[in-house]
């Protein structure tokens, strides 16, 4: 299997983050590219650069004007007198069906859904890369592989049409989904992700061709909050297109496996013509966020039942925090989806 990755997208380095209101360290650390590398390597992937693909394959996921933001507002934050040396917000709009603002601090909060996607100088360019790693390793299953790999990074699944959050710029999955869709009626975007899909599932949530389906930490009390409920469906012409599978905090790989064999039956009855796997690795036991307690063996066989899919897919790195098995795991999800049963 081929993976996609360029050196860009090691250059963005948040710094600022907020844990129960407590400054700490971002856990978004570019440290990460190198551990998912020797974990992608062990399992006998090639690395390659991809190509720069424009801003096309983003703009049909994202707005004008979010992309605009994304690309200037560094530049712009650095003129306010004072102000912070990353991009954070300190306003939201309680709704945004009103005027669209002119202040750089207002749009920071009209595009920002926290505190944890602070935007620096290398910002905008790193999630480009990432987005393009997405898109190449798209094309690399849209021209006949059965699958590729993108090592997204910065992640995307937190990041909706016009908003950032969760250390997500751009949807790396939704951009990878959008391609695909050229070729394919329908595309599945499978989430296992500790942190719930809360942007995958916004850019899709009125669509009936990419059914969106994740599987994570009960937001009841867990990040995101406010989405990733069970009774989220879809809306409009895509009610009944997403599917939230919520599960207890700490569950281990039984139930995790348990959930996920719910969502490969409801993949299999939307008969989609090419998956995208949102691969977080923080569902890990030892993981920082301590959400769940998969296994790494459990990862490999997470790996294998989606393969059992037997279906185009490309690979999206979602998220996954630094610990000792960061690698290893990433090694047994691959390793285990190329044991493809059937
Ligand atoms: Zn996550």
């Amino acid at each position: 299997m081929k993976a996609f990755y360029a050196e860009e997208q090691k250059r963005h380095d948040p710094k600022a983050f907020l844990s129960s209101g407590a400054p700490q360290p971002n856990p978004e650390k570019p440290e990460r590219v190198e551990r998912l590398l020797a974990g992608a390597r062990s399992a006998g992937l090639t690395i390659e650069r991809p190509k720069d693909h424009g801003l096309g394959p983003i703009a049909a996921v994202h707005t004008p004007e979010y992309l605009d933001f994304l690309e200037h507002i560094f530049a712009r934050w650095q003129r306010i007198e004072g102000a912070s040396p990353e991009v954070i917000p300190n306003i939201h709009p309680i709704v945004r069906d009103g005027s669209y603002p002119a202040s750089a601090v207002g749009q920071a909060g009209y595009h920002m859904a926290d505190t944890a996607c602070p935007i620096s100088a290398e910002t905008w360019n790193s999630a480009l890369w990432s987005a393009w790693s997405a898109v190449e390793a798209a094309e690399t299953v849209m021209a006949g592989a059965p699958s590729a790999y993108a090592l997204c990074r910065p992640p995307g699944h937190h990041a909706f049409a016009d908003v950032a959050g969760g250390f997500c710029f751009i949807n790396n999955s939704a951009v990878a989904a959008r391609v695909l869709r050229k070729n394919a009626a329908r595309v599945a975007i499978l989430d296992v992700d500790l942190h719930h899909g809360n942007g995958t599932q916004g850019i899709f949530y009125a669509r009936p061709d990419v059914l969106t389906v994740s599987l994570h930490a009960d937001p009841v009390r867990f990040y995101p909050f406010f989405w990733g409920h069970a009774d989220e469906r879809g809306e409009g012409a895509g009610l009944g297109y997403n599917l939230n599978l919520p599960l207890p905090r700490k569950s281990g790989d039984a139930a995790f496996l348990e959930g996920l064999a719910t969502a490969l039956r409801r993949i299999r009855a939307f008969a989609p013509e090419a998956l995208v796997v949102a691969l977080g690795l923080d569902a890990f036991e030892g993981d920082p966020f301590g959400g769940l307690s998969v296994t790494t063996p459990g990862f490999a066989r997470i790996g294998e039942a989606i393969a059992g899919l037997g279906l185009p897919t490309v690979i999206v790195q979602e998220g996954g925090y630094l610990c000792d098995a960061l690698g290893d795991n990433l090694t047994a999800f691959l390793t285990g989806f190329g044991r493809k049963k059937g």
